[in-house]
């Protein structure tokens, strides 16, 4: 790869690797891990911080929050948070939530064009990643409930990605990981083989553009133009009080098909919607390309793929103690807005920018109002958190909710893996289009 800010550059002597890659987060260190256990290749991670293998606020669950505008939260602008440690997202991930995407989901892949992505394909290896322990005894008699999570039971810790795929597996001699290298920016190494960027949703895409690969619109030198297809799901919270002091945890999840709570599937004008989002994102994927990826979209929904995940929670759960809280979250799984992610000026160390578009899809802030049960019980929302008056018509909700949401930090797309025509940035071997050894291989690569 080259840069477009030449520097004077130092060469890092006596190091050869046969694949580099880029990013020490969940996707980066599982690349890594499979690809070290050949012992006749040669691997280089470079992680842009360190390693946090005994910070209590990544391997005590109740602390999520206190990670959270510390060194280790990249702390984008708009109040974005993504993980900056060896392990990435995982060592800030709240929810530890687990689940399988739908079969009919997986499926979609081989549907909008990348060959072979298809469930059959893919289950060997969801299984070969996965890994449970039912809980003990002692804890079945402590009520105990099953939820899947990134959780090792007997450790009593959260599992970030570092603890499952880097840590056991680190002295192996064929492993070389480059740690803070934010702060080695003039340096470089050499990839006999393949570059794989795995920097994240909101740094592949500013790796790529930094190289060349992006929108001419930014004013580069430009291998083609890159898509602007990027996504996150807007996520509203409620805090309900009854009656009742909360002195232990509750796990809740749910996840729910538009016809759940609309009681049917909604119609959706995607002709209309193609043409306002092109717009919307510079005309960089066409309107038609855009229509029948929303068709494709529209019809997993009215499949009854979950297009709504909500959680509950306790005080307990944020180590704030118990109280008569219970807060709730509720996001949109498979939003129709799309938005743009660029690099800023002027160079490789500044925060890429983010523009983005929720709501742009109304459908969006439908799924959000229907997903508000908790409205059902809105004399108990306690004040402070805007709450809709009793009763609310939809238009109230709705206003309620755009003054409310946050992110979700959950923003796949920005290098979507699909046709170059339909608007992909990888091909379905995971190769930059236009690139001769770049891929990409991380959450980026969804194209929804
Ligand atoms: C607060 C929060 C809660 C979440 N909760 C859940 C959940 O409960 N369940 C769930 O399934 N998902 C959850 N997610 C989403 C999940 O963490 C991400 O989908 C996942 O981490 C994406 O993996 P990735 O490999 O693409 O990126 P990441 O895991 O973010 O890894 C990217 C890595 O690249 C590094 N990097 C960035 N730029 C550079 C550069 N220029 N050079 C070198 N290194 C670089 C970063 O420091 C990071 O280590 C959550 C995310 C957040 C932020």
């Amino acid at each position: 790869m080259f840069s477009i800010f030449p520097t004077t550059k130092v060469h890092i002597p006596n190091q050869e690797f046969d694949y580099i890659i880029v990013g020490g987060g969940i996707c980066g260190l599982a690349v890594e891990n499979r690809l070290s256990k050949l012992s006749n290749i040669i691997v280089a991670i470079i992680e842009a911080s360190g390693e946090v293998e005994n910070n209590p606020n990544v391997t005590v669950i109740e602390n999520f929050l206190k990670a959270i505008g510390t060194q280790i939260d990249w702390q984008y602008l708009i109040l974005y948070i993504s993980g900056k440690a060896l392990g990435g997202s995982s060592t800030i991930m709240k929810g530890t939530n687990y689940v399988r995407a739908e079969q009919a989901q997986i499926d979609s892949w081989e549907t909008i064009g990348n060959q072979g992505w298809n469930w059959e394909s893919l289950f060997p290896y969801y299984k070969k990643s996965e890994h449970f322990d039912a809980p003990t005894t002692a804890q079945f008699a402590a009520r105990a409930t099953f939820l899947t999570s990134t959780f090792e039971r007997d450790a009593n810790v959260r599992e970030d990605a570092a603890r499952v795929y880097y840590y056991p597996i680190q002295n192996r001699s064929n492993l070389r990981v480059f740690l803070n290298t934010t702060d080695r920016s003039n340096s470089y190494l050499d990839a006999r083989k393949d570059v794989i960027v795995s920097a994240a949703s909101l740094r592949s895409p500013a790796v790529l553009e930094l190289s060349g690969i992006g929108n001419p619109l930014y004013g580069f030198p430009f291998l083609f133009k890159r898509r602007e297809n990027l996504q996150d799901q807007p996520n509203t919270a409620l805090g309900v009080a009854p009656n009742t002091t909360f002195n232990g945890t509750m796990e809740y999840v749910t996840y729910s098909s538009v016809s759940y709570f609309f009681g049917n599937m909604p119609h959706l004008d995607t002709d209309s919607l193609a043409l306002q989002v092109s717009k919307a994102v510079n005309n960089s994927v066409s309107s038609s390309a855009l229509k029948t990826l929303f068709g494709i979209q529209y019809s997993l929904l009215s499949q009854g793929v979950p297009d709504a995940e909500t959680a509950i929670d306790t005080t307990i759960q944020y180590d704030s103690g118990p109280s008569a809280v219970l807060s709730s979250a509720s996001f949109v799984l498979l939003p129709f807005s799309r938005w743009n992610v660029h690099i800023g000026f002027p160079g490789p160390l500044t925060y890429p920018i983010l523009n983005p578009n929720y709501f742009l899809a109304e459908f969006d802030l439908d799924v959000q109002i229907g997903t508000q049960p908790i409205g059902n019980a809105r004399n108990e929302i306690y004040s402070g958190f805007a709450p809709a008056p009793a009763p609310a018509t939809n238009q109230q909700w709705g206003e309620c909710i755009k003054s409310a949401f946050t992110a979700n930090y959950h923003p796949p797309g920005t290098t979507s893996m699909m046709p170059k025509e339909s608007g992909g940035v990888v091909d379905n071997r995971l190769k930059v289009y236009g690139a001769a050894n770049v891929l990409v291989v991380d959450a980026s690569i969804f194209s929804f």
